[in-house]
């Protein structure tokens, strides 16, 4: 394995590639990447690199997001069929719908969702900063989508609006329930949990804190706690462990593992730096369309 990722570091270098994964991954294509990170986050770094490729090793809407945001670079990403079950759950004719029924709300589209979906929306999330962006909206109505459970966690904060939302989940943090959580915390009573807002709102009810996997990520580092129980997808226990060798992570359930996250295997990435393909094009209009929904919650700080 160790001499497959030094043959996939060299061909980096060698077509000016940044490979970039998503925290998600499988541990072997994380320790072969330059960075590590959500989504956006990733995206946004490549465009501040001389890099001309970018290698995205994660699934379809995120390498979609580097392509939104970085039109002047090679976005590769090895294994097309890698998509979201979430974003597979909405259509523009549902958004289209939506904005008939309410027809003052704007659309608000967390960045998990395909290029399409956020060419028709008004501006972009992410499970970082949902908050703050529905707070920087005068509008007292917001259709809110693809995720269910983001919506409704992002509606507590606005008891004076009203957030329509679509009814898509990501089937692998609605997967987590509240006997589940209750019985890692028998098990572990020192440990603090933490959840993702893509959990159903009862589990939230139960979380110590609710975090995106940045989030986690970072709240696991200053915390004084030494143990805690993850609500999110089980790749992020690898990077959790990795920056906190002396701290303890156990899985909420293990019932959360996305499969699409773990299809890229370091032969594909290999076969796709050494062909510089399959290569993700996205039409320049819906680009531009989609741009502007993730440029306007740039704008936006996250917290
Ligand atoms: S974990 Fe859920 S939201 Fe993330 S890629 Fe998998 S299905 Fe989509």
């Amino acid at each position: 394995m160790r001499e497959l990722q030094q043959e996939i570091r060299a061909l980096a270098r060698e077509k000016k590639a940044i490979i970039l994964a998503h925290n998600y991954q499988p541990p072997e294509i994380q320790d072969v990447a330059d960075l590590t990170g959500d989504s956006l986050e990733l995206s946004l770094k490549a465009a501040q690199t001389e890099a001309e490729v970018i290698v995205f090793c994660g699934v379809r809407f995120m390498a979609e997001t580097a392509a939104i945001v970085c039109p002047d670079k090679l976005v590769v990403f090895p294994r097309p069929e890698a998509g979201c079950e979430m974003a597979d759950m909405i259509t523009v004719e549902d958004v289209e719908a939506l904005k008939a029924k309410y027809p003052k709300a704007p659309v608000v589209t967390y960045v998990n969702s395909y290029v399409e979906i956020k060419a028709v929306s008004d501006i972009c999330c992410t499970s970082a900063n949902s908050i703050n962006v529905v707070k920087s909206l005068a509008a007292k109505e917001i259709i809110f989508l693809p995720d269910m459970n983001l919506a409704r966690y992002t509606q507590r904060f606005f008891p004076d609006k009203k957030i329509y939302f679509h009814e898509g989940f990501c089937p692998f943090h609605d997967v987590l329930t509240v006997e589940e959580v209750k019985k890692a915390k028998e098990a572990h009573p020192q440990a603090v949990f933490m959840a993702h807002p893509e959990c159903r709102p009862e589990v939230i009810d139960l979380a110590d804190a609710v975090r995106s996997t940045s989030g986690m990520l970072r709240f696991a580092r200053e915390s004084e706690a030494r143990e805690f129980i993850v609500g999110t997808e089980v790749g992020l226990l690898y990077p959790l462990k990795k920056q906190n060798p002396d701290k303890e992570f156990y899985p909420a359930s293990e019932k959360m593992l996305c499969k699409a996250m773990k299809i890229i295997s370091l032969e594909d990435l290999k076969r796709a730096l050494e062909t510089l393909s399959p290569v993700v094009r996205v039409p320049e209009d819906i680009r531009k369309r989609a741009y502007r929904a993730v440029a306007r919650m740039l704008e936006i700080p996250r917290s």
